[in-house]
């Protein structure tokens, strides 16, 4: 069963095309895990996708193995190879319970900004999808060099001296206006009632001037299962259900960080 477009708020797509999109993530398996219908939805109206992985999933050993099949699970999705990155700096180990430094990861998110020159940036919420501390600490440094972006742009508009300029630290503005969206974490039994989600989202009122709704171009078998099977060495039963049953694979509600 295929769908064709499937933007909800269609009036959004206009401005948001040829952009450079870049989405931050945790672990080799995310992107297809949780972001399908986003990247899909980004790769289909034509803009430039770029992922950044902060740790290769080294939790048990198989890093090396993992970075490889992020790769091929992106080329899977349309995603070009040399789009994809991994953090080199070894300041985000792999681990549930391990929280990542804010500053840390807000400094690495600005300078992937910078890199890939990108307009728009995407990670989960402060709830994280799965609750996983790896998760939430994007959110928390994405949050912050958003807070950030702000205020330095604010601040730089309003005054043309240098005395100004330099208090906020004249490096960390990349004096363009950077868009950054949170994948929505919903209720558990929302979480699960995979294709049954895109109607009820539908009737639950959002916000529309600050949220995004992207459904999944293919429903069976589901559009992450394709780039899921490019990670061997993590694809065992649960995220194969994970991937029939849930409604990321079909559905993405997408925040504005403000
Ligand atoms: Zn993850």
């Amino acid at each position: 069963m295929k769908k064709q477009s499937n933007h909800i708020d269609d009036d959004n797509n206009s401005t948001l095309i040829k952009r450079n999109i870049l989405f931050v993530i945790a672990h080799p398996d995310d992107e297809c895990m949780f972001f399908t219908p986003t990247i899909q939805h980004y790769t289909n109206i034509g803009n430039e996708i770029f992922v950044v992985c902060l740790s290769n999933g080294n939790a048990v050993g198989l890093g090396k193995i993992r970075e490889k099949e992020l790769v091929d699970s992106c080329i899977d999705m349309g995603i070009k190879k040399e789009n994809v990155y991994f953090d080199q700096t070894n300041n985000f180990e792999d681990g549930m319970k391990i929280i990542w430094d804010t500053d840390l990861v807000e400094k690495t998110i600005h300078s992937f900004v910078k890199q890939t020159s990108a307009d728009i940036v995407i990670s989960f919420d402060e709830c994280g999808i799965s609750g996983h501390s790896n998760h939430i600490s994007i959110s928390n440094g994405l949050k912050q060099f958003i807070k950030n972006q702000s205020m330095a742009t604010t601040t730089s508009s309003s005054s043309s001296s240098s005395s100004l300029s330099n208090r906020t630290n004249n490096s960390s503005n990349l004096n363009k206006e950077i868009k950054a969206y949170k994948l929505e974490t919903v209720n558990i039994i929302r979480k699960y009632i995979g294709i049954a989600d895109i109607p009820l989202t539908k009737l639950l009122s959002y916000d529309e001037n600050s949220t995004q709704t992207f459904i999944a171009t293919q429903l069976f078998p589901p559009s992450s299962y394709s780039p899921m099977t490019k990670h061997k060495s993590q694809f065992v039963w649960f995220r194969y259900l994970f991937v029939f049953l849930s409604r990321y694979s079909f559905i993405n509600t997408l925040i504005e960080i403000k």
